[in-house]
C-alpha cells in the first residue's frame, strides 16, 4: 500500500488516515464489501506460528505493513513490509521496509555478536522504490557496516531492483502546478538511489571508515538496476507491465534462483515481483500491484504467493470524509484501489497461479483485525494464512 498514501498527500493526509482509522474501528469484525462474512468461511484461518523449525529453507515476515505509516490502533505492531528467505545459513531479503533491521534481529537472523551482523546477508531484492519498502535500507548500510557485519570481503551484499523511472508521471488530478523534488534526476533508481544515500550519509561514514576502522563500503554491497528485456514494449507512463514471455533473470548462486516480472502498480514503474526457487520449494512475492497476468505466470505452481491485499472498504469510509462529487469520488477511488490487489480479487490471483499456499503480507490498512482480511480465501481452494511479522514458514520437507 504505497500508490494511495503518496497520491493523497496534496489532499488531506491527516484526514485520510484519521478516516480510516475511524473506519477500521467502527467496523471492526464486519464482512467485507463484496465478500462473504468471515462467519461464512467454512475453513479455519491460521494466524501467525512458526512451523519452520528444522527445515533449510524457510520464509520469514519481518514486516507485514504496507503504506508509510506507523499503524496505530492494531492489537500488534507491524514493521514496514519486509520479508527474508533463508536457505541454509544464507538470507535473502525482498524489501527492505522501516523497522528491517530491529525484526532481523527479533527473527535471530544475526548470526553471531555483535548485532547489526549482516555476513549471511547474501542479497537484497527491492520490489519497487516505494518508501515503505526502502525506509530500511539506508539502516542497513549505516548500521551494518560500522559492526563489520555488512557483507564479507570476499562477498559483497548484491543489491537488485528497479532502475531509473526515465519519465516524471502524471499529475492526478490534472493540470496542477507540481514543481519536481530533485528536478536534476527526478527519477533516481536503485544504483542512483543508494549512490545518493552515500552522499547523504557521507560524514558518518567516513569518520566511521577513517577513525574506527570501518570497512569500505564500496566493497561491502554492490547495487544493481534490473535491466528490462529488450522489446518488453513497456513505457513508464503508457504500458508499466507489458506481458512478458518469460521471466527476467536476476540473480543465481548455489542456494537460490530468483526471477522477476514487471507487475502493475501505475504510477510507478518499473515496479517487480520475484520467485525464489531452491532445491526445496518455491516463494513468490507480489510486490505491489493490481490484478495483472504476469503475477500468475511467474508464480505459477509455487509452494507460496506472498501477497500484497487492500480493504477497497477502508479507501470508500476514507473517501466518505472528503469533500468530493460523485465523479470525483469515482476517479479518486478507481486511483487509489487501482494500484493494488484487493480482498476480492487475491484468492483468485492465487487460485490462476495455482499457488500450494496463500499468505496475505503488506496489509492495506495495517490496523486492520485480522478477521477483516478473512474473505481474502474466497476463490482460492489452497492452503490461506495471514501473515503476521516474525511468522516463519518452512519449505520442502522437514529434515528428520
Ligand atoms: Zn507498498
Ligand atoms: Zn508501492
Amino acid at each position: 500500500m504505497c500508490e494511495p498514501f503518496g497520491a493523497v498527500d496534496w489532499m488531506s493526509r491527516r484526514g485520510l488516515f484519521k478516516g480510516a482509522a475511524v473506519a477500521a474501528g467502527a467496523t471492526a469484525g464486519a464482512a467485507v464489501t463484496g465478500a462473504a462474512p468471515a462467519a461464512a468461511v467454512a475453513r479455519p484461518v491460521i494466524r501467525g506460528g512458526n512451523d519452520a523449525e528444522g527445515y533449510r529453507t524457510r520464509l520469514v515476515l519481518l514486516g507485514t505493513a504496507g503504506g508509510p505509516t506507523w499503524w496505530t490502533g492494531s492489537d500488534r505492531h507491524r514493521a514496514g513490509i519486509s520479508s527474508a528467505v533463508v536457505v541454509g545459513d544464507a538470507v535473502y531479503l525482498v524489501d527492505c521496509g522501516e523497522g528491517m533491521g530491529r525484526r532481523y534481529e527479533q527473527a535471530g537472523l544475526f548470526s553471531q555478536s555483535p548485532a547489526s551482523d549482516f555476513t549471511e546477508l547474501r542479497a537484497v531484492f527491492l520490489t519497487h522504490l516505494h518508501s515503505d519498502h526502502i525506509a530500511g535500507y539506508p539502516p542497513l548500510m549505516l548500521y551494518g557496516l560500522p559492526g563489520g557485519g555488512l557483507g564479507t570481503p570476499d562477498r559483497p551484499v548484491q543489491v537488485f531492483g528497479p532502475g531509473r523511472r526515465g519519465a516524471l508521471p502524471g499529475v492526478f488530478p490534472p493540470g496542477r502546478p507540481v514543481p519536481p523534488v530533485s528536478p536534476g534526476n527526478p527519477w533516481p533508481g536503485t544504483v542512483d538511489m543508494t549512490d545518493l544515500i552515500l552522499q547523504a550519509f557521507a560524514t558518518d561514514l567516513n569518520d566511521r571508515i577513517r577513525d574506527t576502522a570501518a570497512p569500505d563500503i564500496y566493497a561491502r554491497l554492490v547495487a544493481h538496476d534490473i535491466a528490462l528485456p529488450p522489446g518488453a514494449g513497456a513505457d513508464p507512463n503508457t504500458i508499466s507491465a507489458p506481458r512478458l514471455d518469460r521471466p527476467i533473470e536476476v540473480y543465481e548462486d548455489d542456494l537460490v534462483k530468483v526471477t522477476a516480472t514487471l507487475v502493475d502498480h501505475r504510477p510507478v514503474f518499473p515496479a517487480f515481483a520475484f520467485r525464489f526457487d531452491t532445491d526445496d520449494g518455491s516463494i513468490t512475492f507480489s510486490g505491489d500491484t493490481t490484478v495483472c497476468d504476469n503475477l500468475p505466470a511467474l508464480a505459477e505452481g509455487s509452494d507460496i504467493l506472498v501477497h500484497e491485499v487492500v480493504d477497497p472498504q477502508w479507501v470508500d469510509a476514507s473517501l466518505d470524509r472528503m469533500p468530493l462529487t460523485p465523479d470525483e469520488r469515482a476517479a479518486y477511488r478507481q486511483h487509489l484501489i487501482g494500484a493494488h490487489t484487493t480482498i476480492e480479487q487475491v484468492g483468485p490471483v492465487a487460485e490462476s497461479a495455482g499457488a500450494k499456499m496463500l499468505l496475505l503480507s503488506h496489509y492495506g490498512p495495517g490496523d486492520h483485525p485480522p478477521e477483516r482480511w478473512h474473505g481474502a480465501q474466497q476463490g482460492y481452494s489452497g492452503n490461506f494464512r495471514l501473515g503476521e511479522d516474525l511468522m516463519q514458514i518452512g519449505v520442502g520437507t522437514r529434515p528428520r
